[in-house]
């Protein structure tokens, strides 16, 4: 039996702003997004069988759904569909990716059932095809399944690739304090009421200056923004002392990744990431270290 084997991919924000608010109430985003070395592996294989049975297992987190409700599940569902195919298909998820963290593990593991997939049955569709499926699972599922450094807009569906040769050491910390997605939406849109009337980036300069320092990998003078900071850090204010802490362990930048609660800094090289992780850990916080891929 073929076994096809992925790697789903964390990833962090560097950059991140909202836009604008759309008449159906989905938010204009502008973020770069760029993918570190902390993965999830999947493995799936499939047997004939007159009716579709898709089974999922999970280990590593024993809190994750294994029906439709996981997103690897929805994906390997839909390209069944798309396909019009019927078969069994295994799944089997390693989760090392920390959930709701603002790490697209989700988004990254169904981006790679839809690459196993296509691997499995022969390259069916086309990579155009692939994203349209990624888009309909979601907004960071289209990017997860290229990775490296992109530029997303839209509801995080426009991708427009950049720099390959971006070489990040980070550390990325996780505090106890949590606030989901959905309340982090809320709470800037009762911030900044006035994205519902804005067209184009409310921090355009910002923008500019960030995006000329990456190109140049000018890492000592970026300046990283998540407009997510200023209304996550007051409810999660364990996540602010994280980012602090990183500057006094030596990160050259450091910034909250998402809609939070991780923070993550960069690092002159691997070894000072790997110091400043340990520090955290002996402070009960969980962190871990990681590279670009
Ligand atoms: P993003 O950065 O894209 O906002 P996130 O890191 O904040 O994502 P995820 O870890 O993707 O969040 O999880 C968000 C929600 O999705 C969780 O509530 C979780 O139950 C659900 N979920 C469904 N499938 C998965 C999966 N395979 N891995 C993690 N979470 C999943």
């Amino acid at each position: 039996m073929q076994v096809v084997k992925e790697k789903a991919n964390a990833k962090i924000n560097l950059f991140l702003d909202i836009t604008g608010v759309r008449d159906d109430g989905f938010h204009e985003i502008k973020t770069v997004m760029h993918s570190v070395s902390l993965f999830d592996s999947i493995y799936i294989s499939r047997e004939q069988s007159k009716n579709t049975e898709i089974t999922l297992t999970v280990s590593g987190n024993k809190f994750l759904p294994c029906d439709e409700k996981n997103l690897a599940y929805k994906a390997a569902k839909l390209y069944l569909d798309t396909a019009d195919i019927k078969c069994k298909i295994k799944i089997n998820m390693k989760k090392r990716i920390p959930v709701a963290a603002g790490l697209a593990g989700g988004s990254s593991d169904a981006a790679a059932v839809l690459r196993g997939m296509n691997k499995l049955f022969n390259r069916l569709f086309s990579v155009k095809a692939l994203y349209n499926m990624a888009e309909k699972i979601g907004s960071d599922v289209p990017y997860c399944l290229y990775g490296k450094t992109a530029l997303c807009e839209g509801r995080g569906e426009v991708i427009t690739k950049l720099t390959d040769t971006l070489q990040l050491n980070v550390v990325v910390a996780i505090g106890k304090d949590r606030m989901s997605t959905a309340k982090a939406y809320s709470a800037l849109d009762e911030m900044y009421p006035y994205l519902n009337e804005t067209k184009g980036s409310c921090e355009k300069v910002k923008y500019d200056k960030f995006i000329s320092c990456l190109e140049r990998n000018d890492l000592k003078n970026i300046e990283l923004y998540n407009i997510f900071e200023s209304v996550v850090f007051p409810k999660c204010p364990q996540a602010e002392q994280i980012k602090s802490e990183m500057y006094e362990l030596g990160a050259l930048c450091a910034m909250m990744s998402g809609s939070g609660p991780s923070v993550f800094g960069v690092f002159e090289n691997f070894e000072d990431a790997k110091n400043a992780s340990k520090c955290l850990k002996e402070q009960n916080i969980y962190a871990f270290a990681a590279k670009s891929i």
